[in-house]
């Protein structure tokens, strides 16, 4: 499971107020965010990218758009797209005004333009740095197995050891933030990709919903962009507006992120989760590059758990990570 930093917010006062109407004092935004709502057909013609087809048969009203990178599928009031086969969580669900699809502006720039119009990631060599996060270690293990209680901890550590060498044969300089048994701090991780002038950062962790042994499957995070609301948020607060580091890279984050996905779910037969979009997730918001956290699957299922626990699984694991950034 990821582990959350708990950031301290500060919050205006609650103000009770009895007979005089409240007075509102709207504080300004750091930056001002996209608010429009656009009509996806003209975004598709001003884009030159084919036109919206609607899809029939599916249990919401859906439209598809393909582009030379791939299709996209979109479902009327729905959050949830489809990207070349994959889930891709949205921040707002499209929505038909006057007989036509409107789409919000952030998704458009932060999820449909990295994926539809992006160029693809380039890793120019032969310098290129990746650091390689194996999630918690030492006295923080993680979650554990269903089975015998084996640490998350050990897991993704094996994942990142047989990373490693795979990714240096293809070109990178790879580092660890632990290459032991070790408790290394959130902020000490990011700190250590800043030391190391790392041009990707991955996060390896396995997930857990204990001691519910239904839920399956693989999930990719990254961080959520300015003025959108996260796909998850573990009971944390939600601040829409909050800006971190990491932010200049939104659209490389999800490119990264729907890349080492693709390549998961492709190698592993995992159920897919989708690549969804958190803020509670300490590792990735003052990252200085793109950055992404894996989950592959739950070691509170008892089947997934028997998986991670096998070898083999995290060899093919790695091999997928190391194929995807090729
Ligand atoms: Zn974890």
């Amino acid at each position: 499971m990821p582990m959350p930093t708990i950031t301290k917010i500060n919050l205006p006062p609650v103000i009770i107020h009895s007979n005089p109407p409240p007075v509102t004092i709207v504080k300004p935004r750091p930056v001002a965010p996209i608010l429009t709502w656009t009509s996806l057909n003209r975004w598709v013609a001003e884009n030159q990218i084919g036109s919206l087809h609607r899809l029939t048969g599916g249990p919401v009203t859906s439209y598809s758009i393909s582009s030379k990178n791939g299709v996209l599928v979109l479902g009327i009031g729905s959050r949830e797209a489809t990207w070349r086969g994959m889930e891709i969580h949205l921040g707002f669900a499209p929505e038909i005004i006057d007989d036509q699809v409107f789409i919000h502006g952030l998704d458009l720039q932060k999820n449909l333009e990295p994926l539809l119009l992006g160029e693809p990631l380039m890793f120019p060599g032969p310098h290129r740095v990746m650091v390689i996060d194996p999630g918690h270690g030492g006295i923080q293990s993680g979650t554990i197995s269903v089975l015998d209680k084996r640490p998350e901890k050990e897991f993704t550590f094996d994942w990142a050891r047989r990373l490693k060498p795979l990714l240096e044969t293809n070109g990178w300089q790879v580092f660890l933030t632990r290459t032991s048994d070790a408790d290394v701090s959130l902020s000490n991780r990011v700190a250590f990709a800043e030391a190391h002038r790392a041009d990707l950062f991955v996060s390896l962790h396995f997930n857990s919903r204990a001691p519910d042994q239904k839920p399956v499957g693989l999930e990719t995070f990254c961080l959520t962009p300015m003025g959108m609301p996260s796909t998850l948020t573990r009971g944390y607060p939600d601040i829409l507006f909050q800006n971190f580091p990491n932010n200049n890279f939104d659209a490389q984050n999800l490119q990264l992120a729907a890349q080492l996905h693709r390549a998961l779910l492709h190698a592993t037969g995992l159920e897919d989760r989708g690549v969804s979009h958190a803020r509670f997730i300490g590792v990735l918001r003052g990252q200085h590059r793109p950055a992404v956290l894996v989950e592959a699957g739950f070691l509170s299922n008892p089947r997934e758990a028997r998986r991670i626990e096998d070898p083999e699984f995290r060899q093919k694991l790695a091999e997928a990570v190391a194929e995807a950034l090729k």
